[in-house]
């Protein structure tokens, strides 16, 4: 008998009021990797049968275990590694980590680091800030949301970026007034040169580090599904060496979007749209696809709006703009071939013109495929304009949102680039709510912060998870705690087609859960910041659990 009665919880089902057993449960029963039963004791000892393992959980809150909706897995796992910048919060602490860095391993052959904020550095960053700190390698510093990279003069002489290197499309050298490079790289300049020579001395026992860091500190933190938005060639082959060391499986749900880049070439773009539908098909077919499947496509649209490169309809408050990575003309093919293929497209759309030509593309692919299953999506919407989300929800597209990027201590930046009204519709997460578009919540990891419960913090209060002490933005924009659990749990699975299977506590979904130490619906939404996932549940299966003398529970009775 594989049964298991879970009795004495306070469960929070995610279930919408009046279906199932409502939001509210008492108990539960696990049969093999599904719920059996979800609601009162009574009813679960009844399921139970005779001869099944009990779980007395003493009370403590269970949720459904969470889905980022929105990560870059092996990045994340990469970042995990590195110097940490996002909390240096003056160029003096920036400097003063490298150091320590740099002496604590001597003889390494580089630095890193990641998630540095503009608001701690005074002016724009400069190489000769960082080599006024470690000049004698090369030294590459990712920004808080991997829109740009600062490195040293050492990093700059090993890229082979001089005077004479021009722009690529869609990114820029940043250069000082006599047009000398000045250690910053945006948008696909980062990419083109600082991520694909890194990559290049990436070895795959890195990646698999990396991955192995990634999925434990998800399962620490009560996430069992993910939703990658940047899967390649080398993402792919990592996650199939990691269930091989499995024998098969993952302790976690990995569903992934292929990454297409403009190559400026129309077949050159729907080459890698014919990829991807392979992939998907190949993946969805192997006896591995609950755990690792390509469901759609990633198309990055434009920037972000803190370095001016989110494309807007109307102008930054210094009178600039910025052009789309992806013009609709060659966009529309890409998405249409995509949704013929019944793959997902996820398009990543930060500023109001850049949603703008993501819906007109969807809209044109509805016009030359008619009616088929779909459900494309939208990442950020940091601004979008008003009658965006109705539009959304018309044709059906997913409002996939980070709650964690509205972090108050990190908006300042955000609000003096746009500098006018439209910082009053900042991260309008209800909108898309009112309007009936399927709200999916995430935290973009490695951009910001993967725990989940901190990015519930955010959600419910507006307030700052980073630093506490920020007062918080547009508090009207915060949602009731009930919904923004429902947003990252069951619509969060909902948005990678997964909405029937899992994602709720109901019977005859996955047994996915997370047991916390306390229940912040009675604790208040400050203990978001302190609570501690103490078990998570991945298929029937305990993935994660704090030691037995920690968590001072979870009796096991015959
Ligand atoms: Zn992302």
């Amino acid at each position: 008998m594989s049964r298991t009665i879970y009795r004495n919880a306070r469960v929070f089902t995610a279930e919408p009021a009046g279906s199932g057993s409502g939001p509210w449960a008492e108990a539960f029963v696990v049969d093999g990797d599904v719920l059996a039963y979800v609601g009162e004791l009574e009813g679960a000892v009844a399921a139970a049968g005779d001869g099944a393992d009990v779980v007395d959980l003493d009370g403590r809150l269970v949720l459904p275990g969470f889905t980022d909706a929105h990560t870059h897995l092996v990045m994340m796992g990469d970042a995990l590694g590195r110097v940490p910048l996002t909390d240096a919060r003056t160029l003096d602490e920036i400097q003063a980590r490298l150091r320590s860095a740099r002496a604590a391993d001597p003889t390494a052959p580089r630095v890193l680091g990641r998630g540095w904020l503009f608001d701690s550095v005074p002016g724009a960053p400069t190489a000769a800030m960082i080599d006024a700190a470690v000049a004698d390698v090369p030294v590459f510093l990712d920004a808080n949301d991997y829109h740009s990279c600062w490195v040293n003069s050492a990093a700059l002489a090993d890229l082979g970026i001089t005077r004479e290197t021009p722009d690529p499309i869609g990114g820029r050298i940043g250069r000082d007034a006599d047009g000398e490079p000045d250690g910053m790289l945006y948008e696909t300049a980062a990419q083109q040169f600082v991520w694909e020579h890194l990559a290049n001395l990436t070895t795959d026992a890195d990646r698999d580090a990396a991955v192995e860091r990634t999925i434990d500190a998800y399962l620490a933190t009560g996430v069992t599904g993910v939703v990658d938005m940047a899967f390649d060639e080398l993402g792919l082959a990592a996650f199939q060496r990691a269930i091989d060391r499995r024998d098969g499986s993952l302790p976690i749900r990995v569903a992934a979007h292929w990454f297409v880049a403009n190559t400026g070439d129309a077949d050159a773009n729907l080459a890698q749209v014919e990829h991807a539908a392979r992939l998907a098909a190949e993946t969805a077919a192997a006896p591995t696809a609950p755990w690792l499947r390509i469901v759609g496509i990633k198309l990055v649209l434009d920037g972000v709006i803190d370095a001016c490169t989110a494309a807007m309809r109307h102008p930054y408050a210094d009178g600039s703009n910025a052009e789309p990575i992806w013009p609709l003309d060659a966009l529309k093919p890409v998405v249409a071939a995509a949704d013929a293929a019944g793959l997902q497209v996820a398009q990543h759309a930060i500023g109001d013109y850049a949603s703008d030509i993501a819906l007109d593309a969807i809209e044109h692919a509805v016009e030359v495929n008619g009616d088929l299953p779909r459900r494309h999506r939208i990442e950020h919407l940091e601004y979008a304009a008003p009658g965006t989300a109705e539009r959304m929800s018309r044709l059906g597209v997913t409002a996939s949102m980070q709650p964690v990027h509205a972090d108050p201590a990190i908006f300042d930046n955000w609000v003096a680039m746009l500098g006018d009204e439209r910082v009053d519709r900042a991260f309008a997460w209800p909108e898309f709510v009112d309007a009936g578009a399927l709200l999916a919540f995430s935290t973009d990891a490695p951009t910001a912060p993967h725990e989940a419960l901190h990015n519930m913090y955010v959600a419910a209060t507006r307030r700052s998870a980073l630093d506490p002490s920020f007062e918080p933005s547009l508090p009207g924009f915060a949602l009731p705690l009930a919904e923004a659990i429902g947003h990252a749990t069951r619509d969060a699975a909902a948005s990678c087609g997964d909405g029937d299977t899992r994602g709720r506590l109901a019977a005859g979904l996955a047994a996915d859960f997370a047991v916390l130490d306390v229940d912040p619906f009675a604790e208040g939404e400050a203990s978001l910041l302190t609570a501690r996932v103490i078990r998570t549940v991945v298929a029937g299966a305990t993935v994660f659990a704090v030691a037995e003398a920690d968590a001072d529970a979870d009796g096991v009775a015959a």
